[in-house]
């Protein structure tokens, strides 16, 4: 703000100069310029309108705070009451109604208890409690531990029951559950009487990071929340760096087509794949198997046995393998 106001200074100092400056061709040169210099220029200019001075810098100097105004206008404001509270209060906690040990295979009242807990939070689907702690409830605490942060271990151990109370639990859908809590409250705007609410859908892309939901408004203002979804995740598209063969490793890039997160992931060489065949020998030439590969095409010859030589008939003289006389 400070230099905001020397710059205005500085501005009507440059005019004073103007103003002044124009004076001394009039003037005739003397020693007295220096010191006309240093009287305030306000002085020297009379006809000037101070008040509009103070416009100037009253403007300039107000700016600053009219610059913050925005960002409070969007719609998630309106909603965010439960949100704004620091985690540093005493943090309120969701009554559970059981208590552990709760372990893989108990079937009880407690299972469902927990099974509902996990419904809310969106780990498992609705109308799937049935008190039995199977596979299907191991792995939407194991989703819940990863969430959270904690080991997944789909164990119901302290620390898990402990987060499992907390309204900063994070949902399947990213969020945490008193941010959905408030993202899905209705919020009223007094309306005309009679006025009956007409609310139209307008869904929230998901992020990488946060599941999808739709705001449902009316016309009148008053608008709520709902239809969460999983966020889908990244959605990598592969992008070859280096080209990796039989003998060679390969390098691709993979990023993010919404987010922009990018990694590089070297693939080792691959090794031949080599097929081969055996040549016999003859009882005059040399036997062989033979290695290509079906990738690159590399080859090579070995295994080489040494030919049978004749067994000539010792009547005909003729070679009782290959025909060919002696
Ligand atoms: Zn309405
Ligand atoms: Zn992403
Ligand atoms: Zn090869
Ligand atoms: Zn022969």
């Amino acid at each position: 703000m400070k230099k905001r106001v020397l710059a205005a200074f500085f501005a009507l100092g440059i005019l004073a100069v103007l103003f002044t400056g124009c004076g001394t061709f009039d003037r005739e040169p003397s020693g007295q310029e220096e010191t006309v210099s240093t009287v305030p220029f306000l002085d020297l200019m009379p006809e000037l309108d101070l008040s509009n001075v103070r416009d100037i810098l009253e403007v300039t100097t107000t700016e600053p705070e009219t610059t913050t105004l925005p960002e409070t206008t969007t719609e998630e404001e309106t909603t965010t009451e439960p949100e704004t509270q620091p985690e540093t209060t005493t943090s309120p906690e969701v009554e559970l109604g059981f208590s552990l040990p709760v372990m893989y295979g108990d079937r009880s009242q407690d299972v469902a208890i927990l099974q509902e807990r996990l419904i809310e939070l969106g780990y498992l689907p609705e109308g799937s409690a049935d008190g039995s702690f199977g596979p299907m409830t191991r792995d939407a605490v194991m989703n819940f531990q990863k969430a959270n942060g904690l080991e997944s271990t789909g164990e119901l151990d302290g620390e898990t029951y402990r987060k499992l109370k907390s309204v900063h639990a994070v949902t399947a859908w990213g969020y945490t559950q008193a941010e959905v809590t408030s993202l899905t409250a209705f919020v009223e705007v007094p309306a005309e009487p009679g006025h009956v609410h007409s609310f139209v859908p307008s869904v929230v892309e998901p992020t990488c990071f946060k599941g999808g939901y739709t705001v449902y408004s009316c016309a009148c203002g008053s608008s709520y929340g709902g239809d969460f979804a999983v966020s889908p995740g990244h959605e990598y598209a592969a992008t070859v760096l280096k080209q990796g063969s039989c003998t060679r490793s390969g390098e691709t890039n993979y990023t993010c087509i919404r987010c922009g997160d990018s990694y590089n992931e070297v693939t080792p060489a691959t090794g031949h794949n080599y097929v081969s065949y055996t040549v016999s020998p003859t009882c005059t030439e040399y036997g062989y198997t033979s290695y290509s590969c079906t990738w690159c095409g590399d080859s090579f010859t070995s295994g080489f046995t040494s030919p049978y030589g004749h067994s000539y008939d010792p009547l005909t003289g003729r070679c009782v393998i290959c025909g060919a006389y002696r």
